[in-house]
């Protein structure tokens, strides 16, 4: 990943327009797992806007603290993290007809090397980052 959308968002939809990558789900869409209730970020496409912008563009429109946080990079070291997390309905990481669940070691994705572990692990809110 990645960043993620936690509960206390409140649907506003500032955030899924910023997105240089289409990561950003709306709280209608069916590929959502927390669809009626909140917006999603899907993991397999985020790439924390590395090479795109100096920090997340999705934090930086949000006006909801909390409701942008860290989660792990999106890479191998994470796989049984995301596998786990698809199962349990955490996520809900793509199917792909020909390559099935894209997870990390089907495809990784781009991260922000300095930020540290301690805040992906605690869901620290992304913007207090910068
Ligand atoms: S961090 Fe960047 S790539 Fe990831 S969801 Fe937010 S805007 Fe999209
Ligand atoms: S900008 Fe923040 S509050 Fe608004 S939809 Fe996105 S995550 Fe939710």
């Amino acid at each position: 990943m990645a960043v993620m959308i936690t509960d206390a968002c409140i649907s506003c939809d500032a955030c899924a327009p910023e997105c240089p990558v289409a990561a950003i789900l709306n709280d209608e869409s069916e590929k959502n797992p927390y669809a009626g209730e909140y917006f999603y970020v899907k993991p397999e496409t985020c790439v924390e806007c590395v090479g795109h912008a100096d920090s997340p563009r999705c934090a930086e429109a949000c006006p909801t603290e909390g409701a942008i946080v860290w989660d792990m990079p999106y890479t191998a070291d994470f796989e049984a993290y995301y596998a786990a997390g698809h199962e349990e309905g955490k996520y809900l990481i793509r199917d792909h007809k020909k390559k099935g669940l894209m997870l990390p070691s089907v495809k990784s994705q781009a991260f922000m090397e300095a930020i540290g572990m301690d805040l992906r692990e605690s869901h620290a809110d992304v913007a207090a980052s910068f």
